[in-house]
């Protein structure tokens, strides 16, 4: 049995996960690669869950609550049984270029995570926090940091460039570098265990939707197009980001309206998506109020849904040729009418929802198309923190 200890750090919270790994659960890690994590097809040896929770309001001036990344983690640290524990993973969300794969923690990857600040000022800052203090209060354990990146680095260059001034670009790494890659790699390799097809030979469209969606094109377990870019902010409608939009939306606000670019940035984070047309971001709510004749929840649900099909849409003609469609995540795994709403209309393509079973209460990994459909619909429940865990392990036994 080997013990490994996920912690995901972010700006206000730390989330962990202790996991307890048994040894045929590791056979066919790779050599940290996040394509060849372990697993593959087979995945069958479930690893055990010792531990799980979260801790939240970190920082603020909150009665009892820690007051930074080093109280919180020594807090949950004391309650863990870390006793024989083999590594630390860390969800770390920003990777740049730098970081194609998991990477063991020393000085220079410390630095490294430390330069790439300024692409993720919300994010890298609190991954690195984490680390640090991980490492100090676990001196001589093993410390991987994942990146949330690393999965894109697969991307061509026609598909990771923007098109804008090229040598402006390379200044300031202007780039798609691609998020929720843990996801999409871990959903894609589940894809074609569930169909029960080798991963080399499958072409899916992931559909990470939570309070952050991303698409992702995986052709042979390779991601080829995602729809997060340079920021978590491009692409699908999200629960408070608004995707997609006309740039010079962001300059009219500037100049028209006064607003600071601080503003913008706030607005277009935090302000929009679900929240932005509806009032809320929470799938749940908005579906109440649909059902209620709430029309901007009607209108939000449209624009949410019809999104997603744009980008199905876009990569089944970027793979050419399409096996599956997965859906994963908050809203992926939980919400039919979302589903049946993103594929409506593409019957031609292929693509079809069979009512029965996109309705069903059934839980785990299951098809939703209707028997013999060209295109296999998947609902897959995502596993980021065993993804993590995964990935660490392989890291840590070295090459093979
Ligand atoms: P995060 O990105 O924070 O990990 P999750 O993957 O947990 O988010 O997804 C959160 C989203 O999932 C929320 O919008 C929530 O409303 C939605 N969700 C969770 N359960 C359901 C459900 N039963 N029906 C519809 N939406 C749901």
């Amino acid at each position: 049995m080997t013990r490994v200890l996920v912690l995901n750090c972010g700006s206000s919270s730390v989330k962990y996960r202790l996991f307890d790994v048994p040894p045929n659960a590791q056979a066919g890690a790779g050599a940290g690669t996040a394509a060849a994590a372990p697993g593959g097809a087979g995945e069958v040896a479930a690893p055990l869950v010792v531990a799980t929770g979260v801790v939240e309001q970190i920082g603020e001036r909150v009665p009892g609550a820690p007051r930074d990344h080093a109280e919180a983690l020594a807090a949950v640290m004391s309650d863990l049984p870390l006793e024989g524990l083999t590594a630390v993973g860390h969800r770390v969300v920003h990777g740049g270029l730098t970081f194609t794969t998991p990477a063991l923690v020393d000085d220079a990857v410390l630095a490294a995570i430390a330069d790439l600040v300024p692409l993720a000022p919300l994010h890298n800052p609190a991954n690195l926090a984490g680390i640090e203090v991980a490492r100090a209060l676990l001196p001589g354990t093993p410390q991987v940091a994942v990146f949330d990146t690393a999965f894109h680095r697969t991307l061509a260059p026609a598909a990771s460039t923007y098109a804008i001034d090229a040598a402006t670009a390379e200044r300031y790494g202007i780039h798609r570098y691609g998020f929720h890659g843990t996801s999409h790699a871990i959903v894609s390799r589940r894809t074609a265990a569930l169909l029960g097809r080798p991963l080399d030979e499958v072409n899916t469209i992931t559909l990470h939707l939570g309070n952050g969606a991303s698409a992702c094109a995986v052709e042979g377990g390779r991601s080829v197009a995602t729809s997060m870019g340079l920021s978590p902010l491009e692409g699908l409608v999200m629960g408070t980001r608004s995707g997609d939009l006309d740039p010079a939306i962001i300059f009219h606000l500037h100049r028209v309206a006064g607003m600071p670019f601080a503003e913008i940035d706030n607005l277009l984070n935090r302000r929009s998506g679900l929240t932005g047309l509806a009032g809320v971001n929470d799938m749940r709510t908005l579906l109440t109020r649909r059902a209620a004749g709430d029309r901007a929840a009607a209108l939000a649900f449209d624009v949410y849904c019809r999104r997603i099909r744009s980008y199905v849409g876009a990569y089944y003609a970027e793979l050419g040729r399409l096996d599956a469609i997965t859906f994963t995540a908050g809203v992926g795994e939980n919400a039919p009418a979302v589903r049946a709403a993103a594929l409506t209309g593409l019957d031609r393509l292929g693509i079809a929802v069979d009512p029965a079973r996109n309705d069903s209460p059934e839980r785990g990994a299951r098809v939703i198309s209707p028997p013999e459909a060209p295109v296999a619909v998947c609902v897959v429940p995502t596993d980021e923190e065993w993804e993590i865990a995964s990935q660490t392990l392989a890291v840590v036994a070295g090459p093979r």
